[in-house]
């Protein structure tokens, strides 16, 4: 069964409530960089963003396959899940290595939309990619730990009531390995902000919330560690899978929002007396988009079922998200070629979604470190780092 036909009636039920939020909601958003509250709050009344919790804290206990649908449907739709989509996944670090008490505590209230979590804080201007260099301290004093340091590029920061912090708890020069010592804390935003946390906004290309945040001696509860102090990196890795499957949903359904508005603009755009898409040279884009699209959407459920039958899919997650954001790229880029002139104008959309989807080939993560694991970890080519 292809993508396109898995979930139906969540795909029509994500379409229906996404024609409420045509392109004139997301032009004004765009232009001021406000963030889709009401689209939001549509999705969680709905359920969608609940999906992945198991029913017994209050969500619907379906799998990544229904959440790459409802996110692909999303994107095809011309919206954009990047307000949201962690509040779906963000959530499995609890869930998998929380303890009781804390899966108790905070999933219901992240499945009825009470509590969000969707902010999720890893990278740090001084370490990028390079994870294992971040410098974000948390020092235990007592029942507390005192957080110091920096992160940047932390997306929803401002809309989230918690956090999901990666930080050091022990000095990369005192571990055996430089994974070690990093532990992940659940940080309560709602007391943090003010009180030893500073969020700054960052303006960028596209309306996506994103943020540098500045931690001096902040206090978290040490009840608020997940999991055991040390072990924070694999919790994080775990749940990046997740993501990287998700966002290829996204990117998939970008690509084919693209292919949907050329194939229609080169059948209505008359030129030289005759339709645009008659001609070969305005076709052929527009067929390759469709194939990569198709290959892609195609790597990213063979990822989502090994994801969801618990089998080691770190390749399949990042080989997936590579191949669709490059598809949604190529997409978006025949498709500004189609509109011609019109490509570029803030009414038709395409600008935004252009904008939009050039996101995926840096975050989560970028194509050169997907293509070094695939050389290093599948090919088995000496290490470049
Ligand atoms: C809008 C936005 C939202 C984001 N949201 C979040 C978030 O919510 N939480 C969070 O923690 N992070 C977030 N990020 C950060 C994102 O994950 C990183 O930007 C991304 O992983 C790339 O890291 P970097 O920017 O530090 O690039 P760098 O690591 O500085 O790399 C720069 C370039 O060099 C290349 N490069 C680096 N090393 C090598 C190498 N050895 N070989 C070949 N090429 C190399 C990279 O591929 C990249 O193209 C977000 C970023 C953006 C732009």
């Amino acid at each position: 069964m292809t993508q396109a036909e898995s979930f139906p009636e969540i795909r029509d039920a994500v379409r229906r409530l996404c024609a409420d939020f045509p392109g004139s909601y997301w032009q004004a958003l765009d232009r001021e960089r406000t963030y889709p509250t009401e689209f939001v709050q549509a999705l969680t009344r709905a359920g969608f963003l609940s999906v992945l919790i198991p029913e017994e804290f209050g969500g619907s206990g379906l799998g990544l396959g229904a959440a790459t649908a409802i996110l692909e449907e999303i994107h095809r739709s011309g919206c954009n899940g990047g307000a949201c989509h962690a509040q779906m996944y963000t959530m499995g670090t609890v869930l998998k290595h929380g303890s009781p008490e804390q899966k108790a505590k905070y999933l219901p209230g992240i499945a009825d939309g009470s509590l969000r979590l969707q902010a999720f804080g890893v990278t740090e201007p001084g370490a990028g990619t390079d994870t294992t260099r971040i410098r974000t301290f948390a020092r235990r004093d007592g029942d507390h730990y005192v957080v110091s340091g920096q992160k940047i590029w932390i997306s929803r920061a401002e809309h989230s009531d918690l956090m999901v912090l990666l930080c050091r708890t022990t000095a990369r020069e005192d571990c055996a390995k430089s994974s070690d010592g990093m532990s992940v804390l659940l940080v309560d935003m709602r007391e943090a902000v003010g009180n030893g946390l500073t969020v700054r906004p960052i303006r960028t290309i596209l309306n996506h919330a994103t943020t540098e945040l500045f931690f001096d001696d902040l206090r978290v509860p040490a009840e608020n560690l997940i999991g055991e102090e040390g072990k924070g990196f694999r919790y994080i890795l775990s749940g990046m899978n997740a993501e990287r499957i998700l966002i290829a949903s996204e990117c998939i359904g970008d690509a084919r929002f693209f292919i949907d508005r050329a194939s229609a603009y080169a059948k209505d755009r008359n030129v030289f007396g005759r339709a645009i898409g008659s001609n070969q040279g305005v076709q052929f884009p527009i067929a390759r988009a469709y194939v990569q699209m198709t290959g892609a959407s195609l790597m990213v459920d063979d990822a989502a079922a090994k994801f969801e039958a618990g089998l080691d899919c770190g390749t399949e997650a990042n080989m997936a998200k590579m191949a669709a954001s490059e598809a949604s790229w190529y997409a978006a880029d025949m498709c500004v070629q189609t509109h011609g002139g019109f490509g570029f104008a803030e009414e038709y959309d395409i600008e935004r979604k252009f904008r939009e989807t050039r996101l995926y080939q840096v975050a989560p993560i970028s194509t050169n470190l997907i293509l070094s694991h695939v050389a290093t970890h599948v090919l088995g080519l000496p290490k470049s780092f």
